[in-house]
């Protein structure tokens, strides 16, 4: 007996050893099931100057069409959201100046804008371009020169979407991605906005009060999204530009859309424009707003 319980009394500290040991390890894994687990590899959600591009806004078929193709908007409707909110859409500046201001839509590319931006620049002329976030990310470099040569930019959208088509929350999500897609180019928060293809409603007004944008629409539509010449986009323009007058015409569009009619009108426009007395402002000055929200 004596012997068994020496034999016992060797053999105790080990049996302590194994159940301290195992103790320790089950520890170890009952601690390490409370970590995080690592993250499992996930495929990366569409980058968009660092901002991801909402599910919603990635899923659909935002793209309006060209111009050439969607435009069917009555420019009644936005002379009646213009009476209906008249501190929120402006069609013109005051008739009693001689201020005129020349706006292009659909801004940039690397075809028409930098002719326009050239001509602006032979004539020091100063203009107002509608941007497209999503296009405008691909031109970079264009967004920054015509923020330095001085040209004022407002939202166009993000998509370029028939935003007639979008509920109110994808409308604001489009909204602000072309936002901060134009703040992250350029550094500035615009305070205006154009709706693509003239669309207006009394809850994209709303929305637009709320985030702090006004709505700068056209009194002369040069009708130049038609891909008409140079004449024809003369004739259009001079036959109906008058004191204050806003004027539409388009820097870029669709892959189908012909604007050389545009950048060849652009120096006889100035010229004669500026021998019958019109000085040409951006639309800030024309409407006496400021250009940039704080
Ligand atoms: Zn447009």
């Amino acid at each position: 007996m004596i012997k068994i319980n020496q034999y016992r009394l060797f053999l105790f500290p080990i049996f302590l050893f194994l159940i301290f040991s195992l103790l320790t390890a089950a520890g170890c894994r009952i601690e390490r099931k409370g970590e995080q687990p690592a993250p499992a590899p996930q495929s990366k959600p569409e980058q968009q100057n660092n901002l991801t591009v909402p599910p919603q806004l990635q899923g659909l078929e935002l793209q309006g069409g060209s111009e050439s193709t969607s435009r069917k908007i009555s420019k009644d409707v936005v002379i009646d959201y213009s009476a209906k909110y008249p501190k929120m859409v402006y069609l013109s500046g005051s008739k009693r100046t001689n201020k005129i201001a020349l706006t292009f839509d659909d801004a940039p590319d690397n075809v028409y804008t930098p002719q326009i931006l050239d001509i602006l620049k032979q004539y020091n002329v100063k203009a107002t371009f509608f941007v497209i976030g999503k296009t405008a990310q691909n031109y970079p470099d264009i967004m920054k020169r015509i923020v330095e040569e001085g040209h004022v930019i407002g939202n166009h959208s993000f998509n370029h979407a028939n935003i007639a088509k979008l509920s109110p929350a994808e409308f604001a999500q489009d909204l602000d991605l072309a936002e901060q897609t134009i703040f992250n180019l350029t550094g500035i928060k615009t305070a205006f906005y154009r709706s693509p293809y003239g669309v207006l409603s009394d809850e994209i007004v709303k929305i637009l009060d709320d985030k702090g944008y006004k709505i700068v629409a056209w009194s002369v539509d040069s009708l130049d999204w038609k891909g008409l010449t140079a004449e024809q986009v003369e004739a259009n323009i001079f036959s109906n530009v008058t004191k204050g007058s806003i004027i539409l015409q388009h820097s870029a569009g669709g892959p189908e859309e012909d604007l050389s009619g545009t950048v060849k009108a652009l120096p006889k426009i100035i010229e004669k424009l500026q021998q019958q007395g019109y000085q040409f402002v951006t639309v800030d000055k024309l409407l006496n707003l400021p250009a940039e929200k704080k």
